[in-house]
């Protein structure tokens, strides 16, 4: 006797009329046709059925926060920071705490259950910290938040950077932050890198640095960033967040910094939507589209996972917390469009941002977290295609979203009454 048992799934990985057998919060059967009695049966008929949804860099503390205390203007990434530092010394922890509920909300909404967010340290105040700690125990329950201390003004160059940075880790944040670019030299960068590599040593945490968001080619920190990960054992724990100035660099160069990132298993973060956005804003034309390698970086065997970044803040008054409208731009901007390169944009917005957060009980195999997600869709093409419709969101057993089939009635004499957007890829053979 099962607790739940889900009909009839396409799997991320191909296998089609999947059956998936739950009991408690774990899945404890994965195959075709399971026969048991089920306390409740879930049809997903032919339908995508996948881990859910992993962001792995955002930003918690600006999220839901567009227009205060006025909108970014040019909507450069410069006058983002610059407005951020004037809502700043506003915020409370009420507002907060509650627009990082209402983003959570919406996040599970749309199935995405584990999100690692960058929380500004540069006030010394830490409301932010504060705010978000609260936070992550109270969507424990649903979402699996992870918190980066992060000096957005510098470590080095924010007043009080360093000693903010260290009591954030100390109050419970998770992870160790650095943003080296915005330091005032290279050099400062250089040294922020090395030094922030040093207190993950010691205290034991894990790195995800904001590292060269620039179009500048000799913004080179990744390569001091992948050099000190393994000169401190950080192997497979650091994580490079952007990379955008990876795309002007000098191919040869490249050549050489690939293997050495390999070298050091860093965990590549690109953020499609917003670098796109940001990037190549000092070009006329061409313009360059900003986003990392991420093609050579997954065939260097590289583990890439995409970051939605910015929901209404002040970098970018776009966005819907989903995972699958990133996928959608990346796969645009990276010119990713074979039927491989498609499942490994899905596997970056699902089971590779889930290994850089080194989730435990991720997947849909026998013995994982009964955590998943019914889209409205046959496959993963079709998922990222149609950005689909989240029909069912279960977090450890229990169904904690969902939402109606999307279909558009039609009034058209001698047409069908009804259209489906998710039943109009090229038929199979075999099914003309
Ligand atoms: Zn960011």
């Amino acid at each position: 006797m099962f607790d739940v048992l889900i009909k009839n799934a396409n799997l991320p990985d191909g296998r089609e009329g999947i059956d998936i057998a739950i009991k408690g919060d774990k899945i404890v059967d994965v195959g075709p046709r399971i026969e048991a009695e089920a306390g409740e049966v879930i049809e997903a008929s032919g339908r995508l059925v996948t881990p859910p949804f992993v962001d792995p860099h955002f930003h918690m503390d600006a999220t839901l926060s567009l227009g205060l205390p006025r909108m970014n203007v040019s909507g450069t990434l410069l006058e983002g920071i610059a407005l951020w530092a004037e809502l700043r010394p506003t915020l409370t922890r009420e507002a907060l705490v509650e627009r990082a509920l209402r983003y959570c909300d919406l996040a599970v909404a749309q199935g995405l259950l584990a999100i690692r967010s960058h929380v500004d340290t540069s006030d010394p105040a830490l409301v932010t910290a504060e705010a978000l700690i609260e936070v992550r125990e109270k969507v424990a329950p649903y979402i699996d938040l992870q918190l980066v201390a992060f000096p957005q003004d510098g470590y080095y160059r924010a007043k009080d950077g360093v000693e903010s940075l260290n009591r954030a880790l100390d109050m419970g944040l998770d992870i160790v932050g650095g943003i080296p670019h915005f330091e005032r030299t290279m050099a400062d960068g250089a040294a922020s890198v090395s030094a922030l590599c040093k207190i993950a040593a010691d205290r034991g945490l894990p790195v995800d640095m904001h590292c060269d968001e620039t179009d500048d080619p000799m913004s080179r920190h990744i390569e001091t960033l992948a050099a000190e990960t393994v000169r401190y054992g950080l192997q497979g724990r650091v994580a490079g967040s952007h990379l955008t100035s990876m795309h002007s660099m000098d191919n040869y160069y490249v050549s050489k910094l690939i293997p050495l990132m390999a070298e050091a298993e860093i965990n590549v973060i690109p953020n499609p939507l917003i670098n796109i956005m940001l990037q190549g804003r000092h070009d006329t034309y061409p313009k360059r589209r900003g986003m990392t390698r991420v093609r050579e970086l997954m065939e260097a065997g590289l583990n890439v996972s995409f970051g939605h970044d910015c929901v209404m803040d002040p970098w970018y008054s776009m966005g819907s917390g989903d995972l699958l409208e990133v996928g959608h731009m990346a796969i645009h901007v990276a010119q990713m469009a074979g039927i491989e390169d498609k499942r490994k944009i899905f596997d970056a917005l699902t089971v590779n941002s889930a290994k850089t957060m080194g989730l435990q009980g991720y997947g849909l195999e026998k013995g994982c977290n009964a955590d998943l997600v019914i889209l409205q869709a046959r496959d993963t093409l079709e998922a990222l295609r149609l950005k689909a419709n989240r029909l069912v969101v279960m977090r450890r057993g229990k169904v904690i979203a969902r939402s109606a089939p999307r279909f558009s009635e039609l009034k058209l004499e001698g047409r069908p009454t009804a259209v489906d957007a998710a039943d109009y890829a090229p038929l199979r053979p075999g099914e003309l």
